[in-house]
């Protein structure tokens, strides 16, 4: 197409798109008339030269339109969603979407796979048999009228643009773009309906977002979008310096999450489920009192409505929560192993990119969107900063596909481990947040 050349040399030499040339550049994706190399060549002038925050909402705007869009004038419940931008252990969408429901909001959230190091929601639901999560805006929004949340992959019915283009972002080296981020995250929830969004920022070593100015530049590209088209967004930045919880693998992690609707589980995935919920609580209006709306954070989490609302949602998606309790794809795994601490000491550090990169190497994460993954194998059970250990404790527990593979991952993992003569500090969970 000789219209997309001029509209790539116009971004190459950092001039302003106009309103004609994103629609074009975005309906061309979706029709098949833009050639994908003309996309990547233009995704990469974008990611070089950057987007005016005109051109971002304008972007965003048609990437919404590239698909249907869910409306909810007739949902007695507000839609609301959250987002994360993908951290080492982060089951939290697995615990804050059915809390919101049970505490009385709705949830219609579209997730995605792993890729790279961070683990997807996608991946971790579908280590439950039978649980379908390619669903059709019709089938999304009739649960969501009847179990008041689901968790679908994005398809060609919502947002189809944005699957195109992110996909090929993916193999150009153009994922790290402030605004082609904000937009395609953002993009999603407009489509979906939701009027309050909850973005839990990760910062740090095991995080895309390595510190509070790239953190700051995002949220606000975020929370600016929000406000052009009507949503309330509220962004957490928090800690990504270690992994979340005691658990790292698909199976694993749905069992993390599980333990922590039943009440137990880790405290920094209980925290930060109940403090998202809480918020989303006070920005949709349902209950405005900042410690009114944590207790009934807490109240749902303890009393078990939380753990029947995701019951409902996986069994409306064709899955069993008591099938998966009773047997966890990570238990049926081939070897299981502890690894043993080499000292006596406190745990001051626990590296979240050698623990992601173990995963890796077990099979656990995808090198492209085209890799097989296994969802059963996982590192469990790992000690957090802060802890005391003794020579020969417990640091981790593998699962994997065999002892070979256990053993090959064994000196890194005793290394994402430091153990010092002094307690460390476990660094604020919540480091900041920005409201819009
Ligand atoms: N997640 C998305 O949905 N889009 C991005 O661009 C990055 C993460």
């Amino acid at each position: 197409m000789r219209e997309v050349v001029g509209i790539i040399e116009r971004k190459k030499q950092g001039m302003e798109l106009t309103r004609a040339e994103i629609y074009s550049f975005v309906d061309g994706c979706v029709n098949g008339d833009i050639p994908d190399y003309q996309i990547a060549s233009l995704l990469m002038a974008i990611c070089l030269r950057g987007f005016s925050l005109e051109e971002t909402i304008v972007y965003t705007e048609a990437l919404v339109k590239s698909g249907r869009t869910l409306k909810w004038d007739d949902s007695a419940r507000a839609v609301v969603d959250k987002h994360s931008t993908g951290g080492v252990g982060d089951k939290t969408s697995l615990v804050v979407v059915p809390l919101a429901v049970a505490c009385g909001l709705a949830v219609a959230k579209l997730s995605g796979r792993g890729l790279g190091l961070t683990g997807g929601t996608i991946d971790k639901l579908e280590s439950i048999k039978g649980l379908r999560v390619d669903l059709s805006a019709d089938q999304i929004r009739a649960q969501v009228m009847s179990a008041g949340g689901v968790i679908a992959a994005q398809g060609p019915d919502l947002v189809p643009a944005d699957g195109i283009i992110y996909s090929l972002r993916d193999v150009t080296g153009t994922i790290d773009s402030i605004p082609l981020i904000a937009a395609s995250v953002m993009s999603k929830k407009i489509a979906t309906g939701a009027s309050c969004i909850a973005i839990d920022m990760k910062v740090g070593d095991g995080a895309f977002v390595k510190d509070i100015v790239a953190a700051d530049d995002l949220s606000e590209a975020m929370i600016d979008i929000g406000r052009a088209f009507g949503c309330k967004v509220r962004v957490y930045f928090t800690n990504m310096n270690a992994p979340l919880g005691r658990a790292v693998g698909h199976s694993i992690e749905v069992s993390e999450a599980l333990s922590v609707l039943d009440g137990g589980g880790p405290e920094d995935v209980r925290e930060l489920a109940v403090m998202i919920v809480s918020g989303l609580l006070r920005d949709s209006g349902l209950i405005r009192q900042p410690r009114a709306a944590r207790s009934s954070a807490e109240l749902h989490l303890d009393n078990g409505d939380a753990l029947r609302a995701l019951d409902e949602i996986i069994k409306m998606q064709g899955g069993s929560l008591t099938h998966f309790s009773a047997s966890p794809p990570h238990k049926s795994s081939l070897s299981d192993r502890y690894v043993a601490s080499p000292a006596t000491g406190y745990i001051s550090r626990v590296d979240p990119i050698q623990i992601a990169f173990a995963i890796r190497q077990l099979g656990g994460s995808r090198l492209s969107k085209e890799s097989d993954i296994n969802l059963a194998v996982g590192i469990n059970e790992m000690v957090k900063v802060g802890e005391k250990v003794v020579v020969g404790d417990p640091l981790c527990r593998i699962y994997s596909a065999s002892d070979n593979d256990s053993r090959s991952v064994e000196e890194s993992l005793v290394g994402a481990f430091k153990i010092s003569d002094r307690p460390g500090l476990a660094g604020q969970l919540i480091i900041d947040q920005r409201i819009s």
